[in-house]
């Protein structure tokens, strides 16, 4: 049988005839017309207003943004504890040290409350909080109107880790440009994917500029090697970026497929008793990155078997994130409140969301699921 992945590339012939012409125009290296041309494309996606630099990874992304908005060793970062990995460890690339804060039950996403009060209580302790990291998870924003009026009361930059959001919006606003800087993770995974890459978006064209120049190995444009300060090959390849424009045409349709895919899921597992839906808030518009269920607190497998038995019988579903105050790696780091997250993890199983699925798929996936509950 075949096997079903979680989310795995959405491709055609369009993205394959984007890689092959870019392939042959022979700028095969990480410059070329390609990358100048995604930028625009991203920025006209997102209606304009802003500048992006191509990057070779969301990671990257995030590491660039922190370091432009001046976080440095030392400094305190607010970052949800209900992320991917990669939030926090962007942090630690700059010497700054994570503080985490626990979810809201309508998004799932940052309490913006106690953002408020992790912001007081660290800054009472006598230490700098140089930013807040706002991400926006399974492709719905965070309550981006009320985080950015706490922060800039404070003179807090906001950075938006949208990694998995790219097309959701929030009171109309696009996903990405929210914050100080916007990042886009393109990885195999995401709803978009250039085979591996990122987008960093702001407002502020120095800023941008600044980003693609420490991307570049902070290079001076000057004929002979000259290098003022110390930078990253964080670039995004040419061929990449070919792929991404012709991802990027298609994603208003992949989002739509991704809407009918949960759809299904509600039709086929809707009925199950205590099982629950990643909440949808009507203040903002997902992407629909993953449908993510919670599991029923009584039944008859743990989550973890569940995956495990999926997986053998061709079927990929994951745990949702592990919050990061539960990480092993990051167990000394503070943290503020956790309950919230705790529940979502301890019941969150992510369902294979993929835009090329088919509904045949997508059954078997629910019955697979029921019959691992008792519903079989
Ligand atoms: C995927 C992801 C990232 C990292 O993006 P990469 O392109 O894999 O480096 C960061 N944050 C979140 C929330 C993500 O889901």
């Amino acid at each position: 049988m075949d096997r079903i992945h979680l989310s795995p590339p959405d491709v055609t012939a369009a993205e394959r005839e984007a890689l092959l012409a870019a392939f042959d125009s022979g700028w095969i290296a990480p410059v070329g017309p390609e990358i100048e041309a995604f930028e625009d494309d991203v920025v006209a996606f997102l209606g304009g207003g802003c500048h992006a630099a191509a990057v070779s990874s969301g990671t990257a992304g995030l590491h660039l943004a922190l370091r432009l908005v001046g976080v440095g060793p030392g400094d305190v970062v607010i970052v949800p504890s209900l992320t991917f990995i990669a939030t926090a460890n962007a942090v630690a690339y700059q010497g700054a040290e994570p503080v985490f804060v626990d979810s809201e039950t309508r998004t799932w996403n940052v309490d913006t409350d106690l953002v408020v009060e992790a912001v007081e209580t660290e800054t009472r302790a006598g230490r700098r909080v140089a930013a807040v990291v706002t991400v926006d998870l399974y492709g719905q924003c965070a309550e981006h109107a009320r985080i950015r009026e706490a922060c800039e009361a404070r003179g807090i930059p906001v950075i938006e880790d949208a990694a998995e959001a790219l097309g959701a919006s929030w009171h109309g606003r696009p996903a990405g440009r929210w914050g100080r800087v916007g990042v886009f993770s393109f990885n195999g995974n995401k709803i978009v994917t250039t085979g591996g890459g990122g987008m960093l978006v702001a407002d502020d064209p120095q800023l941008v500029a600044r980003a693609r120049h420490l991307a570049t190995q902070a290079r001076e444009p000057v004929p002979r090697y000259e290098h003022h300060e110390i930078g990253y090959n964080y670039r995004l390849p040419n061929l990449a970026a070919a792929l991404g424009r012709a991802q990027l045409r298609r994603l208003p349709a992949m989002i739509e497929r991704r809407r009918r895919i949960r759809e299904l899921y509600g039709e086929l597992l809707g009925d199950l008793e205590d099982l629950t839906f990643n909440p949808l808030d009507p203040r903002g518009d997902p992407n629909h990155w993953l449908t993510v269920v919670q599991l029923p607190r009584r039944r008859p497998v743990d989550r973890d078997t569940l995956v495990t038995r999926l997986a053998a019988a061709g079927i990929e579903v994951r745990p949702s994130w592990t919050p990061l105050h539960r990480q092993p790696v990051w167990r000394h780091a503070r943290a503020y409140g956790g309950a919230v997250a705790d529940e979502i993890f301890d019941r969150g199983l992510c369902l294979p969301s993929g835009s090329s699925l088919t509904d045949a798929q997508v059954e078997r996936v629910a019955s697979a699921v029921r019959a691992q509950l008792g519903h079989g």
